[in-house]
């Protein structure tokens, strides 16, 4: 029935939150005068059996619906609107760039609390501050209780009261100075000052040269990639370049890619700045995120740290979108509405008509490529601020060589050397547990998961065998379940098992192992991060956790254990990720005084990735990769989307990707090229079968007009019914 009279009735187009890509018609509740209604409201809707918050996007006056079949929607959440138009119009281009039902794209620019349809009401958070008494005591008297000590410091340093949340790392520690009468809790008033900014460290020439052109953006969109070394300085070029936003009475966006940042760059701005700060992740509370975010949509905060999903807050003065560490592939969402936040930050800013910084000291190929291009803006800081020197790298060639659990004799003695120092070593192995299989030494039986094309990690302390992919467990086998008579042995290296073999190595030195175990419990990350600043910690062990952005100053050796397996990744993002990683690693080094140096153990010591690398450094690698990338045509020279399929019948995807490669041909301009169907490099997850098509283009416009096509049909198609896919844009990770 198409366009139905509906006799002057005014309809609202409303996006709900289901997998359907199109708006929903509803009349307006009871007694709603229409025409004082914006876009960007909540309404509840009446949907299948259940009630939805759903966005109002416009109000018009047809339908495609017939007007007897229209349901009047519930209620009208919102007395204004809690996005403005450039939202929704970003929030749009973003649901037809990532083909992702808008509805589901628009609920993810909310906190989880706005979702539920709880009131836009911005509560006084209860707030922290020194009492007469706490001003003027020295945090020295405290010195017996670190925490306490620690917390003090920090309120005599910002100066101003701070939030619940800001101070979620001290619990213990602000209860007890509660009770000594140092700290009085008191309600917030949501504002806060703006621009009170403390003294800044005098930059340096490269420095200001960053300040001054990112300055001189301010006002207009550009991007900027600052490109640094860690410990080059970078925050303190953010923060000057903050110091400036605020001075203009507008706000700031910073973007990181991991939670346990937040609290470390967080501490270090309200230091610097006394302004309004929120931060948003995904620790918070729902109470505690939806404070963040009216705080910013309402324009009482000026600083809004938070992970990926922060960068859709509304804000009412936008000044400026940072984003550190850009080349993290967090930024990428990796389910539902995948989204990249570094691409759609450039799409925002570009709506809004404000700057971008991104920063990194390995960029994303991408980034190198627009600043080739002439896109981007590129400001250098190639040396380390301070005193620090850049740390020098040593490839240790293990063919042959004896090993004790994964570490030669060489690096032993290295680790030796350096402890005897008194300083700190760090070693890094990208794998938790304590091996990565159990295998029968009588019948080569090998622990599988029953449910994924993987096999089941070794987790000694818990006495368990764990699937890292779906989570299932079992105990620790004792006897082989095949031949009932071999011997079972751990097959090779974990975190866990390095940590044994240095704590039996090393007796008298203090090990920490940091890894998605270790620091799985809120605030112990904090705590060993603490331990490890205070100097309690010998050696620090770990995994990916240790390449982001933490400062070791006391750290001056760094072992990478072994980067064999990402050499050769199927992957064509393999290499790239291994060379940032081990940049990043390295770079965790020698970042106060004293000179770092880095030790790889490979048994590839001529692999051309290594070798241009470690000789010529990051730029170098970039431009080699980028050239093969152009040969290949894969991307940023060609543009990809990933089409993912799962079901519990192997035949079900299969079918279903034949269906839809039928659509292709019956579509396709002929310049996208069709790899697959083919498996998923992990066939089977979870108990389903996975299969995946690549779509891939030298031009953007052909493959997303493609696209515009195909999702129509495939969302039409029969066989879609009976499997689960999803598409994926500009994937970065084909798995
Ligand atoms: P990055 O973010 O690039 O890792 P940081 O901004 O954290 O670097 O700086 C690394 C260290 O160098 C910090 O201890 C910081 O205080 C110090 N630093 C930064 N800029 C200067 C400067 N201009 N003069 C002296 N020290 C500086
Ligand atoms: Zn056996
Ligand atoms: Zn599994």
């Amino acid at each position: 029935m198409p366009n139905c009279d509906t006799s002057g009735n005014l309809i609202l187009k409303v996006a709900v939150p289901v997998p359907l890509d199109r708006l929903f018609d509803y009349l307006p509740p009871f007694g709603v005068n229409v025409s004082e209604l914006q876009a960007g409201v909540r309404v509840l809707v009446p949907f299948g059996k259940r009630q939805q918050v759903g966005i109002l996007l416009a109000v018009a006056d047809n339908s495609s619906v017939r007007m007897d079949k229209l349901k009047p929607a519930t209620a009208v959440l919102d007395t204004q609107p809690l996005l403005a138009d450039t939202d929704i119009q970003l929030l749009r281009w973003a649901s037809r760039y990532y083909h992702h039902p808008i509805g589901e794209v628009l609920a993810a620019a909310f906190p989880v609390a706005l979702r539920q349809g709880r009131p836009a009401l911005l509560q006084h958070q209860p707030c922290f501050g020194l009492s007469p008494q706490g001003r003027l005591v020295s945090p020295e008297q405290l010195r017996r209780a670190p925490k306490q000590q620690a917390l003090l410091a920090l309120l005599q340093s910002t100066g101003s009261a701070m939030t619940a949340a800001a101070l979620s790392a001290y619990k213990p520690a602000l209860k007890a100075l509660l009770d000594k009468g140092l700290v009085t809790a008191h309600e917030s008033a949501p504002g806060g000052g703006l621009a009170v900014t403390k003294t800044a460290l005098p930059a340096n020439p490269d420095q200001q040269a960053a300040i001054d052109a990112v300055i001189a953006n301010l006002g207009h969109f550009a991007v900027s990639l600052l490109e640094g070394v860690t410990g080059s300085g970078k925050t303190e070029v953010y923060m000057q370049i903050i110091a400036e936003v605020l001075a203009q009475g507008k706000q700031v966006l910073v973007l990181l890619p991991e939670i346990s940042l937040t609290p470390q760059l967080e501490q270090r701005f309200l230091k610097r700045f006394a302004v309004n700060l929120v931060s948003t992740h995904s620790k918070l509370t729902d109470n505690q995120r939806l404070h963040a975010w009216l705080s910013m949509q309402q324009g009482h905060a000026a600083i809004m740290l938070g992970t990926r999903s922060a960068l859709f807050t509304p804000m009412p003065r936008p000044g400026l979108i940072i984003l550190d560490e850009e080349h993290d592939s967090s930024f990428k969402q990796q389910e539902g509405f995948r989204f990249s936040a570094r691409d759609v930050a450039i799409a925002r800013a570009k709506g809004l008509g404000i700057p971008v910084l991104l920063g990194s000291a390995t960029p994303s190929l991408e980034s190198m490529a627009n600043v080739a291009q002439h896109r981007y803006q590129l400001l250098h800081l190639p040396n380390r601020a301070g005193n620090a020197t850049a740390p020098s790298f040593q490839l240790l060639d293990i063919r042959n060589k004896r090993m004790q659990a994964g570490l030669s004799e060489p690096l032993l003695a290295e680790i030796q050397a350096t402890l005897a120092k008194k300083q700190q070593a760090l070693i890094f192995l990208n794998r938790r547990g304590y091996a990565p299989v159990q295998i029968c030494h009588g019948c080569g039986w090998v622990s599988r998961c029953r449910r994924c094309d993987a096999n089941l990690v070794i987790h000694a302390a818990d006495r368990l065998l764990r699937c890292h992919h779906c989570g299932s467990e079992q105990s620790l086998l004792k006897q082989c379940p095949a031949c009932k008579t071999g011997e079972l042995q751990a097959l090779g290296l974990g975190t866990e098992r390095i940590e044994q073999t240095l704590a039996s190595l090393f007796p008298d030195k203090v090990v920490v192992r940091l890894d998605r175990d270790t620091t799985q419990r809120k605030g112990s990350l904090e705590q060993y991060l603490e331990q490890i600043h205070d100097g309690g910690v010998n050696i620090i062990l770990g995994t990916q956790m240790l390449a982001k952005g933490h400062h070791f100053p006391g750290v001056t050796l760094v072992a990478i254990l072994d980067i064999d397996s990402g050499l050769f990744s199927i992957d064509y993002h393999g290499s790239e990720r291994l060379a940032q990683l081990i940049v990043q690693v390295a770079g965790r080094a020698g970042r106060a005084d004293q000179p770092g140096k880095v030790v790889l153990q490979t048994r590839h010591p001529q692999h051309p990735l290594l070798e241009t690398l470690l000789s010529k450094g990051y730029r170098a690698f970039a431009q080699s990769a980028l050239q093969e990338r152009r040969q290949a045509g894969l991307p940023p020279f060609g543009h990809q989307a990933l089409l993912r399929v799962q079901a519990g019948k192997a035949e079900e995807p299969q079918q279903f990707l034949q269906a839809v490669c039928r659509k292709i041909s019956e579509l396709n301009p002929g310049k996208v090229q069709v790899l697959g169907p083919v498996t998923a490099p992990m066939a089977r997850r979870a108990g389903l079968f996975r299969y995946q098509l690549l779509l891939q283009s030298p031009q953007r416009k052909e493959l997303h007009q493609l696209l515009d096509n195909l999702l129509p049909a495939i969302y039409a198609l029969k066989e879609a019914k009976k499997v689960r896919w999803s598409l994926d844009v500009d994937p970065v990770d084909l798995y």
